[in-house]
């Protein structure tokens, strides 16, 4: 039977697919130590829990307007207001299953078949496929590790074409860790400006910032707001990965485009982690603030770790929890009785022989790399970089 050709063509998420093999051997008694998926070790905060229970308890179990829950919306502008300086309408914001479904209802919005959406690389595997999903068409912007994986004004300049419809800017960055200043988007919004591009800032890791601080590209200027889509979750900040609870921010009229195609797609997203997440905007500094904390502590150890190791290197990322570790000097050589080619054969072999789970980042765009997740234990931390010195050494 036949099957669309566009969806066929679309590559399965190699995060989760990681996540899910590790996890089955796992429960099938493999001694595997994980770093797939970005997701907190962290419990949700009771605080939060609670608010569910007691949602459920109130009989908050029905259909709520398709965009979210009027108080949900209102808090997600207060949101706005007080930590980005920015003025939202609630008919402005679109709650969604996720900042993953948030994205993909972006782009559903802004593209006509054979629009280009330009995506710095590195890039978070998703996006591509989520353009490809809108008929749309990726176009990808390459950044270096010697200019800190960040763009430039002018880079963007020279690649808008008469198709370019917008721009994906996700900072801090999954898999980069870097941070953009205020300065550097200052620069890229007037590009946008200039050229009449949306763009996509994806603010999901904003809470976790080590060095500097994060600034939403939308609050330079009213120009370069009316064109931002900002897009946020409370997956990563409050640890909430399982509850799927997304928002937009943007003009009123996406807004109202988005909301009438996911009333036709989803409906609205689950009521009661709606009451979650209520419950999250309206506290959890402490525990933001103690999450914070063991990520920065872990982050610390695992790039000291890496840079001590013979033939891998990275960075040190100032935002998100991921140490893209740069493999370029392990290809070319045989190691467990493999030939790496690739950051796919890398993967593979360690997964196999040292039972370790790395994402490679083929996916993103930046095969000379592999990607950790430091958002789990430090004793999972130390086995893993204990098992990858200890592979390298034999190997
Ligand atoms: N954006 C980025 C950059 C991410 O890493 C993720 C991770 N899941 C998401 C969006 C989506 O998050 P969620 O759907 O869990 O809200
Ligand atoms: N965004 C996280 C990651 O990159 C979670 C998995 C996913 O949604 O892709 O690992």
């Amino acid at each position: 039977m036949h099957i669309s050709e566009r969806v066929s063509s679309i590559s399965p998420s190699s995060t989760l697919a990681i996540d899910a093999k590790a996890k089955a051997m796992k429960a099938a008694g493999v001694d595997i130590v994980g770093f797939g998926a970005g997701e907190p070790d962290f419990d949700t905060p009771q605080y939060i829990k609670d608010a569910a229970i007691q949602a459920i308890l109130d009989g908050k179990t029905k259909y709520t307007p398709a965009a979210g829950t009027m108080e949900l919306r209102q808090a997600i502008c207060k949101k706005f207001k007080e930590e980005n300086g920015l003025d939202y309408e609630p008919a402005q914001i679109v709650v969604s299953n996720g900042a993953k479904h948030s994205l993909v209802n972006t782009f559903e919005a802004i593209c006509d078949p054979g629009d280009e959406v330009i995506i710095p690389a590195p890039y978070w595997v998703s996006y591509p496929e989520m353009v490809k999903i809108a008929h749309g068409v990726p176009v990808f912007l390459p950044t270096t590790e010697e200019n800190l994986f960040k763009f430039t004004a002018a880079d963007l300049d020279a690649l808008v074409g008469p198709k370019t419809r917008a721009i994906v800017i996700n900072s801090p960055s999954n898999p980069t860790g870097m941070v953009y200043t205020e300065e550097e988007l200052r620069q890229i919004a007037e590009i946008a400006v200039k050229h009449d591009l949306y763009v996509i800032s994806d603010e999901i890791y904003e809470h976790l910032i080590y060095e500097g601080k994060h600034v939403s590209i939308a609050a330079l200027g009213e120009e370069i707001k009316e064109r931002t889509i900002v897009v946020n979750g409370v997956s990563k900040t409050y640890a909430m990965t399982g509850w799927r609870i997304g928002y937009t921010a943007s003009n009123a009229a996406l807004a109202k485009v988005m909301a009438n195609l996911q009333s036709h797609a989803t409906s609205n997203p689950n009521s009661i982690a709606q009451a979650a997440a209520l419950a999250a905007l309206g506290g959890g500094q402490e525990e933001i603030a103690a999450m914070k904390k063991a990520f920065q502590e872990r982050r610390d150890y695992m790039v000291n770790r890496i840079n001590q190791i013979d033939g891998v290197s990275c960075l040190m990322p100032h935002g998100a929890f991921y140490v893209l570790m740069n493999i370029h000097a392990l290809k070319g050589k045989t190691l467990g009785g493999r030939l790496i080619q690739t950051s796919d054969d890398l993967c593979d072999v360690l997964l196999e022989k040292a039972k370790l789970a790395l994402v490679p980042c083929s996916g993103f765009g930046a095969d000379d790399y592999v990607r950790w997740s430091y958002a789990t234990s430090m004793e999972t931390i130390q086995a893993g970089l204990d098992r990858l010195e200890a592979f390298l050494k034999d190997a």
